[in-house]
């Protein structure tokens, strides 16, 4: 797994510097796929439900499961990428956030909790602890801080972290809040997808019409960041991290 999930970060650092003002996200899509292609690799949301593509493209308002299109990335968007790799029947998922060209103050402060709430929830998958302590941990780190223009940050609740191996998705699904100490034990060798998803303004969803892309209902910007990981005696092992 720490063999797809390199495939997997190695693709997504091409996007994050292919992710410019201009760039569509076909292009990158098409990036994605010949880098995990060019590693021995097969890209898992390619036909996964019929999803058309190797990438999931976020861009703004669109919280997951955005579907690359020819639509020029601008300045200022906000766009998170989302990519999985099968490497020897073996499953590596991971999602980055990117501020194509300057983004607005508010935009990269969400994108930089929503990643340390990510890194708060990773901490707490170790063996002694339960499920829960994962999202409690994660909402934690994002209710320690707030949006410049008030109020708090929207952590999304029709969405989550899960299981991942053999399958992409695999039990359990893993909420990013919620009270600590509760659901199955942590033990080492589970591997969990961690991935919270953190919005400016009310965290409710809705899907488009073609069954894919979801935006949040009041139109706030959204930012996504997931790492798979592996529970072990000696800690979290991040197995999309870059092997170095
Ligand atoms: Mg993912
Ligand atoms: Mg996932």
């Amino acid at each position: 797994m720490r063999l797809a999930g390199g495939v997997v970060a190695t693709t997504l650092v091409k996007l994050r510097e292919a992710a410019v003002p201009g760039a569509t996200t076909r292009e990158l899509d098409a990036i994605a796929e010949r880098s995990i292609r060019d590693a021995g690799a097969v890209p898992s949301f390619k036909g996964y439900h019929g999803f058309p593509a190797s990438i999931c493209a976020s861009v703004n308002d669109v919280v997951v499961h955005g579907i690359p299109d020819d639509t020029p990335l601008r300045e200022g968007d906000l766009i998170s990428i989302d990519c999985g790799a099968i490497l020897d029947g073996w499953h590596g998922d991971s999602a980055i956030t990117v501020a194509v060209g300057a983004v607005a103050d508010e935009l990269a402060e969400l994108s930089r909790v929503c990643e340390e709430s990510l890194w708060a929830g990773i901490a707490a998958a170790k063996p002694g602890g339960r499920l829960s302590d994962i999202g409690n941990a994660v909402e934690r780190a994002i209710r320690a801080h707030a949006p410049a223009g008030g109020g708090e940050y929207g952590i999304v609740e029709d969405y989550g972290g899960h299981g991942i191996g053999t399958e992409m998705h695999q039990d359990p699904h893993i909420l990013n809040y919620g009270r600590a100490g509760q659901g199955p034990d942590l033990l080492p060798g589970v591997c969990l997808a961690i991935e919270p998803m953190v919005t400016l303004g009310r965290p409710a969803t809705y899907t488009m019409p073609d069954e894919w892309t979801v935006k949040t209902t009041a139109g706030g910007c959204a930012a996504h960041w997931e790492h798979s990981i592996a529970v072990t005696e000696e800690g979290p092992i991040v197995l999309t991290a870059l092997p170095a």
